[in-house]
């Protein structure tokens, strides 16, 4: 997987042994753009820390969550996806191959809420369907 080298090779001048499993956690999730699943988070801080267990990065996660640090993301699959990324943004999920992409351009409806006094405390706006790779694959089936 070239995303855990990668994340294996800039983490070198951290020091591994002592950093802590929340930092660990929230610099994978930073370095990835891809919404790893809570197993997958766990393999990429396994790379920067070796002795990070599976239940730390779990309880990690979930509280990261719990601060609004990170975001989860339930796009209807088996498993729930993470995002290190908690600027505004709205997801694209492949019904294809399951990937998911981010969006950026949307019309700010929390504004609109705001503008009539109501408080928005959290945004979660997933488009399903299929991605360029997979449509491409569809069309040229037919
Ligand atoms: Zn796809
Ligand atoms: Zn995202």
């Amino acid at each position: 997987m070239i995303t855990v080298n990668k994340a294996q090779g800039e983490n070198r001048s951290l020091c591994s042994r002592r950093s802590y499993p929340r930092e660990v956690v929230l610099k994978v999730l930073h370095d990835s753009y891809d919404h790893p699943t809570a197993y997958t988070v766990y393999e990429r801080a396994r790379a920067i820390k070796p002795d990070i267990s599976r239940g730390t990065v779990y309880r990690n996660l979930k509280l990261l969550e719990e601060k609004n640090e990170i975001l989860m993301l339930e796009t209807g699959g088996r498993f729930a996806h993470y995002d290190g990324h908690t600027e505004e943004h709205s997801h694209f999920v492949c019904r294809g191959c399951g990937r998911i992409e981010d969006i950026f351009e949307e019309p700010s409806v929390p504004e609109l809420f705001a503008a009539r006094g109501m408080e928005v405390l959290k945004t979660q706006c997933v488009y399903y369907g299929l991605c360029e790779s997979c449509a491409k694959r569809k069309n040229e089936k037919r």
